[in-house]
């Protein structure tokens, strides 16, 4: 038996065989081969297994965002069948005895490029989906597989680190736990794995080592315990604690459509954090009051090519329908930082997290800002909207962001699309700034929402993604919470709500501090709302406030 300890953070226990996440390679292999045609047939079995993916893609889209999305996947199955690029990877096989790998990527060079050429803009776009369809193929020649799972029975998932573009393709009901060598709490992948209620533990460097794959791993995502080969009694205890944790969820279960009151009486509203249209249903399930932040940056990550306006209004309008008429507040597109996309080709930047992320790409590209606006006034008609910007510093980007709302209104009404006169307009505090200048913001907007995962970043100068940094990363630092402290003073003296979306929201050391100050919202993962609840129903506001909001000032053990 081998035990290792790390950082746990997303809890539950899982136990299965081991599984290392496979990359693609980024080197393509190029050879000669002696048997033409039985390398013809190799291709022509990934081309048939290319289709069938895409197949499950396009019905996958279909359900999340409707027919135009599966579009986009059904058309790249009529590639993958196209003649002429069928005939020059032949070519390529047949006569000059090339690999399969090679012979596609060539092909599929040579069409994009000829695609590349055409006058008509949807032909000059078909250049990427060539390429797409082109890597995918290859893949499943080399063994690389989509999703990065090979595996017929569910795994616990090792990799050294997963960026969010990977977490957000996984195939999700392959995965019972998640154990990385690097990563960070509150990295986008543990925030992921917090959503999806999968156990996750982070941060094993070197020690879980490649010979463990295929044996039996039990991951305690509570403890940042690992066990490899597990004696009998070790699984005995761990299989008991993981029954008492569903025994745990069963008595929650019984708080579902319970008000979040405490016991003197103060409301709070219980909101859930979501990365894309699938995860309305734990939503649903846990109870959640509404929907405080979808990141809808998802949605591009899942993209090979920006997601067109009906692509995302389909979404959008799937969250809001199934939500039935409960608030979703949608955050407009936040890449940068360690959310990149290739298609968008930013250039690389020496502090990719003070650099052009966020609204700040929205207000510089216009064009892609006018797109998602569209999208979602176009889904407003279907429930209760709320838009709200990321990274926010100054209340001129507010101001511009919400002249082009106003201009994309304008538009619709022109065009006689309808769209809900009632979306509230809101900013995320994520930046000290923003923080500092609360009370002028509070003039120009509906709502805040305090982002505590980059306030905390910014604030303290201290990266969130880096997992060294662990103990100089803290949310509870006085500097942090004054600033929630005021921005809530400053929202209400303006007459807005406040709420909190970054992972603070679900720590209940400070839930009694959060309804001290008055907070009106916490949205936080799915699973967390029952506890939230509990934890809320439990509380005594008036016994606590004073003493709470002193000691939150000036914690000596934190300063
Ligand atoms: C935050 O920064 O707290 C937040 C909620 O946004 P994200 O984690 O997506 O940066
Ligand atoms: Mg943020």
């Amino acid at each position: 038996m081998i035990t290792i300890q790390a950082k746990g953070v997303s809890t539950g226990v899982a136990i299965g065989p081991l599984y290392f996440y496979k990359r693609a390679q980024a080197t393509l292999r190029r050879y000669q081969v002696e048997d033409r045609e039985s390398e013809w047939l190799r291709f022509k079995a990934a081309q048939a297994k290319a289709i069938d993916q895409l197949g499950v893609l396009a019905e996958k889209a279909r359900e999340e965002a409707g027919d135009e999305a599966a579009m986009l996947f059904e058309t790249h199955q009529m590639m993958c069948e196209d003649m002429d690029y069928e005939e020059s990877i032949e070519n390529f096989i047949k006569e000059d005895g090339l690999n399969a790998e090679a012979a596609v990527t060539d092909a599929g060079a040579m069409q994009a490029e000829t695609f590349a050429a055409m006058e008509d803009d949807y032909f000059r776009a078909r250049a990427a989906d060539v390429k797409d369809i082109s890597a995918r193929i290859v893949g499943i020649l080399s063994g690389v597989v989509q999703g990065g799972i090979d595996s017929d029975v569910p795994v616990v998932l090792a990799a050294d680190d997963l960026a969010p573009s990977e977490t957000v393709q996984l195939d999700k009901s392959k995965i019972l736990g998640f154990a990385t060598s690097g990563g960070s709490g509150s990295s986008h992948t543990a925030i992921l794995a917090r959503t999806m209620g999968i156990p996750a533990i982070i941060g094993l460097g070197s020690q879980l080592k490649p010979e463990y794959e295929g044996r039996e791993v039990i991951v305690d995502g509570g403890t940042g315990v690992v066990v490899v080969d597990a004696d009998a009694e070790t699984k005995q205890r761990l299989l008991k604690k993981r029954e008492e944790l569903l025994r745990r969820q069963e008595l929650l279960n019984q708080l579902k459509g319970q008000p979040n009151v405490t016991r003197d009486g103060q409301s709070i509203r219980i909101y859930c954090n979501i990365g894309n249209p699938e995860d309305v249903h734990s939503v649903l399930e846990n109870d959640g009051g509404g929907i405080g932040l979808f990141r809808s940056e998802f949605l591009y990550l899942n993209c090979d090519d920006y997601p067109t306006e009906d692509y995302q209004f389909e979404a959008y309008k799937k969250v809001l329908s199934d939500m039935d008429g409960k608030e979703v507040v949608i955050r407009t597109l936040d890449i940068g930082a360690d959310k990149m996309i290739e298609y968008f080709q930013l250039p690389k930047e020496e502090n990719p997290a003070l650099g052009n992320r966020a609204l700040r790409i929205c207000l510089n590209r216009p064009e892609i800002f006018r797109t998602q606006l569209r999208a979602l006034y176009r889904a407003s008609a279907y429930g209760k909207l709320a838009i709200m910007f990321p990274m926010v510093t100054s209340v001129w980007e507010v101001k511009e962001a919400k002249k082009m709302c106003e201009q994309v209104k304008a538009e619709l009404t022109a065009e006689g699309i309808p769209y809900s006169e009632d979306v509230e307009v809101g900013i995320m505090i994520e930046t000290p700034a923003a923080a500092v200048i609360s009370d002028r913001l509070a003039k120009v907007v509906d709502f805040f929402s305090v982002g505590t995962n980059d306030l905390t970043q910014y604030t303290l100068a201290c990266d969130r993604q880096n997992n060294d940094l662990g103990r100089f990363f803290n949310p509870h630092h006085p500097a942090v919470l004054r600033l929630l402290k005021l921005v809530t003073e400053n929202a209400h003296k303006n007459g807005i709500w406040v709420g909190i979306c970054g992972e603070l929201g679900a720590d209940l050391e400070l839930t009694e501090t959060f309804l001290s100050i008055g907070i009106d919202e916490l949205s936080v993962s799915p699973r967390s709302v029952l506890p939230l609840r509990q934890k809320v129903r439990d509380t005594v506001v008036g016994d606590v406030k004073e003493k709470l909001i002193d000691a939150l000032m000036s914690d000596e053990n934190a300063l």
